[in-house]
């Protein structure tokens, strides 16, 4: 699978499918994104490459790392620098996101009252997994 930002200045290609993919809504997610809500897939570190150059880096927290395009600004990437072996992307930034499903919210603490959900997908009240946003 390949993927990239919206000005086209960076590009990625994935070697499989992820291992994990969820909703997060978490409040740092909101900001940065600028959606109600945003989507990441897992992956091993070594399956992920990047085709021109890497993402730039904003320090979120203590250890996350929130890739972006220099250029225009699109969300890429998210890392923890506690767990080097991983690497998130955002499955909207797939040249087809279709190619990827979600399959749990997190921090649902903080999704928006507005945004109404009916899917079977598990609920998390806070992070669920191996990573922390
Ligand atoms: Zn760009
Ligand atoms: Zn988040």
């Amino acid at each position: 699978m390949e993927g990239g930002c919206l000005c086209g200045a960076l590009r990625y290609r994935v070697s499989n499918a992820p291992f994990a993919a969820d909703y997060c809504h978490c409040r740092m997610c909101q900001k940065s994104t600028g959606a109600a809500v945003a989507s990441w897939m897992d992956f091993k570190a070594d399956q992920l490459t990047w085709l021109n150059d890497k993402p730039s880096e904003y320090h979120s927290s203590e250890y996350a790392r929130r890739g972006f395009c220099g250029q225009c600004g699109s969300t890429l990437s998210f890392r923890d620098t506690r767990y080097p072996e991983y690497a998130s992307l955002a499955i909207t930034s797939l040249d087809d996101p279709n190619q990827v499903s979600p399959t749990y919210h997190i921090y649902t603490d903080s999704q928006v009252n507005w945004l109404r959900i009916d899917d079977d997908c598990k609920r998390f009240p806070q992070g669920a997994t191996n990573q922390s946003d």
